[in-house]
């Protein structure tokens, strides 16, 4: 046996490996070789140092515990998949209909009241009647000219008053078309000032005259009185509005 032949053969030898006739050539080559001697030696005393309990250690009952749990839980992860995966879309959901109900409050907050939407197409309309050459369709500052002027191109008889002794003086009227229906405006001077005069009847209670507000320069005052709404859109003045607003209340209605 030479040392190439003997060299894997000693830590089967070692490890009580080796067939006796094994045993006897190898050893017989230690005896004589130094260099596979020392081999040995090395290999012995690296089993030994193995077998040390510095070196080799049991584990501690908690890691063991914590190794069992974590493979368990990973088993258990893939046997839930499909329960997140409906965990998770519950959460979607719950997120669009959070985004989908603010939207819609948000809509709701900023859309326009009706009687806003109402306001503002009445100021519009104001606005046209100024800027085209369609302020009159009968000019007259004859409230009986005016009134019966309407006959036939209405569904009701807007009252019209003369109210040129408060300086008001009525110069004409229009058929104008607001919240989807015909409705009478009534024109008004105060000076080098327009007023227009919405009138159509309402199924609602009476009510005061009312500072809607102020829209793009032009205040609108708001009242019903006789199953008739009365909105006055005017660049006059709030105060000098609201006077021509109560002239007009308390004057007289002609009489068809
Ligand atoms: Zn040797």
């Amino acid at each position: 046996m030479n040392c190439q032949q003997a060299k894997p053969l000693i830590d089967a030898y070692d490890d009580g490996e080796l067939d006796a006739a094994g045993i006897l050539e190898l050893e017989k080559h230690i005896h004589d070789c130094p260099g596979c001697a020392l081999a040995w030696r090395n290999a012995q005393t690296l089993k030994k140092s193995l077998k040390q309990d510095s070196l080799f250690f049991t584990a501690p009952t908690e890691l063991r515990r914590a190794i069992k749990a974590e493979l368990r839980s990973q088993i258990e992860t893939k046997s839930r998949w499909s329960f997140f995966n409906w965990n998770w879309l519950t959460a979607a959901t719950t997120s669009f209909a959070t985004v989908c109900l603010a939207l819609l409050l948000t809509l709701t907050l900023t859309r326009p009241s009706a009687e806003q939407r109402l306001t503002q197409e009445i100021v519009s309309s104001n606005i046209r009647s100024l800027m085209a050459d369609h302020m009159l369709d009968v000019v007259s500052t004859d409230q009986h000219t005016v009134k019966p002027w309407f006959n036939g191109k209405l569904d009701f008889s807007p009252p019209v008053k003369d109210l040129s002794a408060q300086e008001f003086p009525l110069i004409g009227g229009r058929l104008d078309y607001i919240g989807g229906r015909s409705v009478a405006a009534l024109i008004f001077h105060r000076n080098k000032h327009v007023i227009n005069l919405f009138i159509w009847p309402v199924n609602e209670k009476d009510s005061k005259p009312t500072v809607v507000g102020s829209i793009q320069g032009y205040n609108v005052i708001h009242w019903s009185e006789a199953n008739m709404t009365f909105w006055a859109v005017s660049d006059l003045n709030e105060k000098e509005l609201m006077e021509f607003v109560q002239d007009f209340a308390a004057g007289e209605t002609l009489k068809p």
